[in-house]
């Protein structure tokens, strides 16, 4: 069963409009680039392929499925991705492009992959600053899903070589742009019914209350619900979940994974990007047909799935 990740040549790609070109067609065809962007390297997938994203999460080693944020050219493109509001026209106008993500509704029918918001029916998007990312983002034309260009858990890239130290024999290729200006990650304000400061970063906070107007609602850590549509309403099946099943019960439908009789398969294969890949669709799909309840093949605990597990144990707990 292919559950690891197999080595990739990683192609170093310079700052000239070679490497642009070939980093957008590596992108087209589902790879992955750590471009340069003026906060810090991001590690770049095409936003509406479900297994380019599923191996973002892969090539990092995270242990969860946390929402991404997805870069675009200019605040057009961004339209298209999220419900638009004055409000978010009125920050962007002051700050982009530049170092803020903003979190809008998702805009239904936006086909990107659920992976990119983890489910959830929001979306964090942002028009970076830097000349490098924007060439690109103009040549691939689409939008890019990209976390910090680290491994989970260590400090964030600033320069193509720190990427290269995290993450080389992961991914497609590294555009090499220098140091990143800015050094920091994005700031990101979540427009609900009230601005929320959710994550400080590159952008001040008092640049932001500036242009609001207004101080910024600061939501900290373990508050409840800052908005609709937040984290407690990560999507649970409306069936309850069982986990680590060896058989169905007759009300039951299997969600399986390798080799098994099922409803549908994660991956027959046992390929856990695939699986991933998979997730958030299969679930959707057969909760759809209301069963009493899914049963779940048992996943093995070792790289993308323990986040394929995280997400499960998160469906199956108890509501
Ligand atoms: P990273 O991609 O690792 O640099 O971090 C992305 C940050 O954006 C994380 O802190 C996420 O929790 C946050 N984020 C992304 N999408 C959303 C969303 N839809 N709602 C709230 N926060 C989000
Ligand atoms: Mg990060």
């Amino acid at each position: 069963m292919s559950t690891s990740n197999t080595p990739t040549e990683t192609e170093m790609l310079a700052a000239n409009a070679a490497g642009v070109t070939r980093a957008a067609s590596i992108l087209t065809e589902g790879g992955l680039i750590a471009m340069p962007t003026e906060t810090v390297y991001g590690l770049a997938a095409d936003a509406r392929n479900d297994h380019a994203v599923a191996r973002i999460f892969e090539a990092k080693g995270r242990p969860r499925f946390n929402p991404l944020i997805v870069h675009v050219a200019d605040a057009a493109t961004a339209q298209r991705y999220v419900a638009w509001s004055d409000l978010a026209d009125r920050l962007a106008q002051a700050f982009w492009p530049g170092a803020l993500t903003l979190v809008l509704p998702l805009r239904p029918g936006s086909r990107l992959s659920p992976l990119v918001t983890a489910d959830l029916p929001t979306l964090a998007v942002r028009v970076p600053a830097h000349p490098l990312a924007h060439e690109l983002l103009t040549q691939f034309d689409g939008p890019l899903a990209a976390p910090s260009a680290n491994p989970s858990g260590k400090i964030s890239p600033t320069t193509a070589a720190h990427v290269a130290a995290g993450l080389a024999g992961r991914i497609e290729g590294i555009l090499d742009g220098g140091a990143c200006p800015v050094g920091v990650e994005s700031t990101i304000v979540g427009l609900f019914e009230e601005p929320v400061l959710l994550r400080p970063g590159g952008l001040p906070q008092e640049a932001l209350e500036h242009c609001l107007g207004a101080p910024l609602k600061v939501h900290q850590s373990g508050d409840p619900l800052i908005a609709p549509g937040q984290m407690t309403s990560h999507y649970a099946p409306g069936a309850s979940v069982r986990l680590n099943a060896s058989d169905v019960g007759p009300e039951e439908l299997l969600l399986g994974f390798g080799t098994v009789d099922c409803a549908l398969n994660l991956s027959a294969a046992g390929d856990l990007t695939e699986a991933a890949a998979n997730l958030f669709h299969h679930l959707h799909a057969l909760d759809a047909k209301v069963p009493k309840g899914i049963a779940v093949s048992p996943i093995p605990e070792i790289g993308l799935g323990r986040a394929i597990n995280d997400r499960l144990r998160r469906a199956a707990a108890p509501r």
